[in-house]
């Protein structure tokens, strides 16, 4: 890949632009996230999600599991991000997530990396896990765009964000990609750590729909907007119905979402019980119905 190159402009950060600016100041102390751990990440210093100043990247390269919307010829262009704002104990990506697998880059390696996926023909650039990172993305990819950067990126995130710094986004994400986990506190507390993650995650959907608006597809592929993520959990315990009344009455009854149906007990879930176990089909269906009567463009 192209980034192993290492060649393109140096990162000077007094040259970036106002917002990466500021983004980076909110490392240190850090308060990129709704954690505010006020760490100085610059000084080596680690929070909740056990990343310094540098990005740790895990794996770079073209995703063909992702949504149709996403993918197109070449692939969903991936940059796999270690470290996470969240605690799932049922991650999927706890080696990543969690152990944080994955090497250090400088700005200028990950503007290379972008660089890199649209050369091998990707069809968008997709942040994976970007949130504690949103500093670095964001300076990397004023340079990769200086670089001749054109792909429309994704901001593929577990939905913890806080609305200030989303709001220093604007501009930088074309789609946004959050997860809605949760539509009770008592549940994202004991499945997440964040007890305030209904309350954070509904605030920061609606500032990326501000941003963004709905989903825009062209020719079969997401040019801008907003695509939810909700993982079905066993036993209603990801506020379903809630999650999507929301969605319909205040952001928009055409909000693209896909109702995933692949959960299944990973990492600590077997030490709590009632997420020890698949949901059953009609749970599945049950949502995705209730998505569809309610209007949204729910993705097959
Ligand atoms: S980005 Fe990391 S260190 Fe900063 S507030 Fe969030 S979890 Fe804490």
């Amino acid at each position: 890949m192209r980034y192993e190159t290492m060649t393109i402009l140096p990162a000077n950060i007094g040259s970036f632009s106002e917002p990466v600016r500021k983004l980076r100041e909110s490392m240190n102390p850090c308060t990129l996230c709704p954690r505010q751990c006020k760490v100085y990440r610059g000084r080596g210093q680690v929070g909740f999600c056990g990343i310094g100043g540098r990005a740790v990247v895990s794996s770079v390269g073209p995703h063909f599991g992702e949504e149709s919307v996403l993918v197109g010829g070449g692939g969903s262009g991936t940059i796999f991000f270690a470290g996470c704002n969240l605690g799932c104990v049922f991650c999927q990506n706890f080696d990543i997530s969690h152990h944080r697998a994955g090497r250090k880059m400088t700005i200028e390696q990950l503007a290379e990396a972008m660089l890199g996926l649209q050369d091998y023909g990707c069809s968008n650039i997709n942040f994976v896990t970007p949130t504690h990172v949103a500093a670095a993305i964001t300076a990397a990819l004023e340079l990769a765009r200086k670089g001749g950067l054109k792909l429309p990126t994704v901001y593929n995130t577990g939905g913890y964000d806080s609305v200030e710094t989303l709001k220093l986004l604007e501009g930088f994400v074309d789609i946004y990609m959050p997860d809605m986990k949760y539509g009770d506190s008592k549940v994202s507390e004991e499945l997440s750590a964040a007890p305030d993650y209904p309350q954070v995650n509904f605030a920061a959907v609606k500032e990326m729909h501000r941003q963004v608006g709905d989903l825009q597809v062209t020719d079969g592929l997401a040019a801008r907007g907003l695509l939810v993520r909700h993982l079905v959990l066993p036993e209603n315990l990801a506020g379903s119905f809630e999650v999507i009344d929301f969605l319909a009455e205040q952001i928009s009854d055409k909000t693209t979402i896909n109702v995933m149906d692949q959960y299944r007990p990973c990492y600590k879930a077997s030490s709590h019980p009632k997420i020890n176990q698949r949901p059953t089909f009609e749970e599945i269906e049950s949502v995705r119905q209730y998505a569809i009567e309610k209007g949204l463009n729910v993705l097959d």
